[in-house]
């Protein structure tokens, strides 16, 4: 977020102010509200909250590909990358919300590379494997020939675990989890500085979920991209994310990084998410949902919008929009009344953090009563 401590030469993405609408005048539904995050270089934003946060969304605009109805509806997104025209390595930003066709699509795949979230839509059913990867590298990297295009292909899938003969299967032959693998190496082709996961692991199992998060870690370590990586599992998140920003109803309600945030949420609906994932390491426990539903946003919203969720609301939620705020010397930023008001509100409920073995007061406020 712009106040967490970094240069710009640091930040592969910056999103400032961003808004999103469906629709358009009177009818028009705000989908993302405001929103600034940024990425910095060889890091990785988690981006967590449920269906209909707007997560997805906010990528999905920010990179041009969200289709119609869905508008910007302000604020701008910068992307920063090391010029491949420069002999010295110049980074060059490109103002993402204002480029055009033709700069976007010399960016895709070369710079910033997408792997959506069911792999078997994203694939061309009646195309063999080899061809998508021939085609990425037939239309940007012109100069390669026919056998590097394929060595070059070989070598990628390689990289995620496959043998290379799955070049010749068509999707339907493979299962869920080498699809999904083919995507990530599909979106690797190129050497782009950053790639961004939408969901790749929601439709796995649970074993192979935790193959591709662990892969990706590698990779990333090994390769220096940058990721942003949206799930609605926070669990899987902490172990793959440097930052980790919490979505609700359009707009980020908490930012922090990932293991300040994992072991001490400071956000309700954090906590709430938390509950609902089962903990990484200690024993087990009983997951608790978060009851009710998220709001419907093309109903106008009075306060917070988590109030009616939420087991801490009090008076001034019903009526004030907690605004995101920093909390703390980490730089967190929080957007919830209870931190405004500490010693005033009375916390009737202890919560056992995930991942923590002893009871803590609930958001490390002070209780009274
Ligand atoms: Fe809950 Fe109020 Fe905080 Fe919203 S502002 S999350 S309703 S305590």
């Amino acid at each position: 977020m712009n106040d967490v401590d970094q240069s710009l030469n640091d930040t592969v993405l910056e999103i400032e102010d961003f808004s999103v609408d469906y629709g358009w005048g009177e009818g028009a539904v705000r989908a993302v509200n405001n929103v600034t995050l940024s990425v910095r270089r060889s890091r990785v934003l988690g981006i967590a909250g449920e269906s209909g946060s707007g997560k997805s969304t906010l990528v999905y605009a920010v990179t041009r590909l969200l289709r119609s109805p869905g508008v910007i509806a302000g604020g701008r997104a910068r992307l920063t990358f090391d010029d491949p025209g420069s002999h010295d390595t110049k980074r060059r930003t490109v103002d993402l919300t204002s480029a055009t066709s033709g700069e976007l699509r010399s960016i895709r795949w070369s710079q910033v590379s997408i792997v959506l979230q069911s792999a078997l839509n994203a694939l061309n059913p009646v195309l063999r494997i080899g061809h998508e990867f021939d085609e990425v590298l037939k239309v940007h990297r012109p100069s390669m020939s026919k056998t590097e295009r394929r060595e070059r292909a070989a070598e990628l899938l390689g990289l995620v675990g496959l043998n290379e003969d799955r070049l010749a299967r068509f999707p339907h032959e493979l299962s869920g989890g080498q699809r999904q693998r083919i995507m990530i190496a599909l979106a690797l082709a190129l050497d782009p500085q950053l790639v961004i996961m939408d969901e790749p692991t929601t439709a796995l199992d649970v074993v192979t979920q935790r193959e591709i998060v662990n892969e990706l870690a590698q990779l990333r370590v090994r390769f220096g991209f940058s990721m942003i990586f949206i799930t609605h599992d926070l669990s899987l998140l902490v172990e793959l994310a440097d930052d980790i920003a919490v979505m609700y109803a359009g707009n980020v309600v908490e930012w922090a990084p990932a293991g300040d945030l994992y072991h001490a949420p400071r956000h309700p609906y954090t906590l709430g998410l938390l509950n609902s994932s089962p903990p990484l390491t200690g024993e087990r426990r009983e997951l608790v949902g978060i009851a009710g539903a998220p709001p419907d946003l093309s109903q106008p919203i009075s306060g917070c919008s988590f109030r009616a969720r939420c087991p801490y609301a009090f008076d001034r939620c019903a009526t004030e929009v907690p605004v995101l705020g920093v909390v703390d010397d980490s730089g967190r930023k929080v957007a919830c009344w209870l931190h405004e008001t500490p010693a005033t509100v009375p916390m009737p409920l202890r919560i056992v953090a995930p991942g923590r073995d002893e009871t803590v007061p609930a958001l490390d406020q002070e209780v009274v009563s």
